[in-house]
């Protein structure tokens, strides 16, 4: 079966609806994923949306998508995302929840969802849930990824993307098959703008300095799932799934 999902609603906006429609699986998955720049949220994110059917729905493509946009075409608020981006700042609260609020039906959408890159302050964490009780959508849980300073450096160092489907391998771990060129769509691989070294150092330290503490945030509302970061994305991911398969069977999980 092919679980690749359409998320033209995601990446375009409101004017455009998916073709292909999400399955009506059982139970609705509803995931934020946390975690630090070059933690393999991406990674982890495509195996979970393969595994339940749930799009994927990450922030940091809908801005990527601007920058490949002619400026001109742009609104102001995405113009201003867009530098932001390329020197490794958070995007403005104001101009990430315009886009998310614009796709709240991605959000209530009956294949669930993960959000990946969002929310990524206090702020947005405190909106979502505004959004999502408003929607009686729930979140299951907040995924967070965890793994040493060291490790991470290391990890996203290695890290190249394909700028074509988005697609996340790693030069160690998770070689494409041809050097350089993509699986999927044999694009040639980049190292993202953002993970070049310097951006990346401001990209560690907005982490610090906004999103760590949303680890808490989700911790007090009894919705954190923290998850070993260490090993191959494989690992990881069974450890996800154990995890969630844990807490499902927990009374008042
Ligand atoms: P990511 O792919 O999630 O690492 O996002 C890439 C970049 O997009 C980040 O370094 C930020 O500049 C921007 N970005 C993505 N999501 C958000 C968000 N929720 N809030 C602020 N900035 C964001």
């Amino acid at each position: 079966m092919n679980l690749q999902r359409d998320r033209s609603a995601w990446l375009h906006g409101p004017e455009k609806v998916c073709q292909v429609q999400p399955l009506h699986p059982a139970q609705c998955r509803r995931f934020v994923l946390l975690g630090a720049p070059g933690v393999g949220k991406g990674t982890q994110a495509a195996l979970l949306s393969a595994a339940f059917g749930t799009c994927h729905l990450s922030t940091g493509d809908l801005f990527r998508r601007a920058q490949a946009c002619d400026p001109a075409t742009l609104s102001p608020g995405l113009r201003q995302a867009v530098i932001d981006m390329q020197a490794g700042h958070l995007v403005s609260d104001e101009t990430v929840l315009q886009l998310i609020l614009e796709r709240t039906a991605c959000l209530t959408c009956q294949g669930g969802f993960i959000l990946d890159g969002f929310p990524r302050t206090v702020a947005q964490a405190a909106a979502l849930d505004v959004l999502l009780g408003q929607q009686n959508a729930p979140l299951e849980c907040a995924i967070s990824y965890e793994l040493d300073p060291d490790a991470l450096a290391a990890r996203i160092s290695g890290r190249r993307t394909c700028p074509v489907c988005h697609g996340v391998y790693h030069l160690l771990t998770r070689p494409p098959r041809e050097p350089d060129l993509c699986d999927i769509c044999r694009a040639p691989l980049t190292l993202r703008a953002d993970d070049w070294p310097e951006a990346v150092r401001v990209r560690q330290q907005a982490y610090l300095a906004a999103t760590h503490c949303l680890r808490d945030y989700y911790a007090d509302r009894d919705l954190l799932l923290p998850i070993d970061a260490h090993g191959t994305p494989e690992e990881v991911f069974g450890r996800t799934i154990t995890a969630l398969t844990e807490r499902a069977a927990t009374p008042d999980a």
